[in-house]
């Protein structure tokens, strides 16, 4: 028996991919109700492809639940004008022959779950806080199994009580709050505003609610700090602000034997690129393509690490090196602005070009 700890985006997208080779079961510390409430999460034509090589069903549901806007827009400081803009409808398809979508995660969360739920291989047991895991010949006991498993996912987030238990260390604070709150919608444009030291983004969940996302530096209080003038009418409808504390997994780590670990158990990063979720349903794909060559062994294990370690590691720094660009001071900042003028789309597209033109290899 497969056993994954953690009902996450992670958790989800894993139990899809492995439930062909054997039975799996699903361990949630939650209610599977609140474990994924909140917020937004925008999920690029990568993670598409990787949706799409687990179930194109499972693809079709997150498709139809989901807003495509029309476009980028990013914004330095001093304006409302753009800087430079991606128009997704155009340019997603045809380049990266998938679109470009924001969703709410809860309505990720339900396609998941009711993929998972009409999986009869998959077993999705709530309310039990995996707290200790032992390594027993080639595979796992974990405290609240009477049988140890054969092949276990850690997928418990960033705070991972199973990396914990086998590596002995946690997750890194970067000082960083993400503030997240819900406005009035009147655009289908994302937007991304930078400014010194914090930037925004903000994007359709619905047709009449935006998804606001505000970074900045902690410590966290009851509300973010005030924005300038210049900035502050792109949040005066914003309501429900929440902090969110973005913590990071460093060095990555992919597992060992016969336990495989994904999303941010494995890789939490700084969310500049809007790629963490995106990276989590890479993992479950590459570890389908792994387990479907090699079946569910150490060898997959490695495999996978091997396919995973070098991508993760590229797109995490570029994540950090983003935050740096959006927050950068003026007069710096100035010159930044000048240079993404001049760039316009194709210079947007550039940067990412190989992160959104991603496919597992060894397609099993
Ligand atoms: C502000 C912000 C914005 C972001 N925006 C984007 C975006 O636009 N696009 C994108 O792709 N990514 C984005 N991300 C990243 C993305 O949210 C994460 O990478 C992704 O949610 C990770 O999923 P996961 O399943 O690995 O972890 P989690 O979502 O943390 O899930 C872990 C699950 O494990 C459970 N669990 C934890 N401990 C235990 C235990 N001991 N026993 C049993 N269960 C346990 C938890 O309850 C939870 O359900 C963003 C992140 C932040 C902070």
């Amino acid at each position: 028996m497969i056993v994954v700890v953690g009902a996450g985006i992670a958790g989800l997208a894993s139990a899809l991919a492995l439930s062909p080779f054997a039975k799996v079961l699903i361990l949630e510390r939650r209610s599977s109700e609140d474990a994924n409430a909140g917020a937004g999460i925008q999920l690029s034509p990568n993670a598409i492809h990787a949706l799409r090589f687990l179930s194109t069903d499972l693809a079709q549901s997150v498709v139809d639940r989901a807003s495509a806007p029309s476009g980028l827009q990013i914004l330095g400081a001093a304006g409302r004008s753009p800087l430079a803009a991606v128009n997704y409808r155009a340019v997603m398809h045809q380049r990266y022959g998938a679109p470009y979508l924001t969703i709410a995660r809860g309505e990720l969360y339900q396609a998941l779950i009711d993929a998972v739920g009409s999986d009869p291989r998959i077993t999705l047991k709530d309310n039990v806080p995996v707290a200790s895991v032992e390594r027993v010949g080639d595979g796992w006991r974990l405290a609240d199994l009477a049988e140890p498993c054969s092949f276990l996912v850690a997928a418990d987030g960033v705070n991972s009580a199973v990396r914990g238990a086998v590596t002995g260390d946690g997750p890194i604070d970067t000082g960083f709050i993400a503030w997240r709150g819900t406005g009035g919608t009147d655009a289908d444009v994302t937007s991304l505003t930078m400014m010194p030291g914090r930037h925004l983004v903000r994007y359709a969940l619905r047709e009449d609610t935006d998804n606001v996302v505000l970074v900045d530096k902690g410590p966290a209080s009851d509300r973010p700090a005030a924005l300038d003038s210049a900035q502050a009418f792109a949040v005066a409808d914003v309501t429900g602000w929440r902090p969110w504390p973005i913590a990071v997994r460093e060095p990555h780590w992919f597992g060992d034997g016969t336990l495989a670990a994904v999303g941010d158990a494995s890789h939490a990063m700084v969310p500049f690129l809007a790629q963490g979720g995106a990276m989590a349903l890479e993992d479950a794909a590459q570890l389908k393509a792994e387990v479907s060559r090699d079946g569910l062994t150490a060898a997959a294990v490695d495999a996978y690490a091997k396919a995973r370690a070098p991508r993760i590691k590229r797109v995490a720094a570029q994540a950090k090196q983003q935050g740096l660009i959006y927050h950068v001071p003026a007069p710096a900042s100035w010159g930044r602005d000048l240079v993404i003028k001049a760039g316009g789309e194709r210079a947007v597209l550039r940067r990412v070009d190989w992160i959104y033109r991603w496919r597992p290899a060894h397609q099993g």
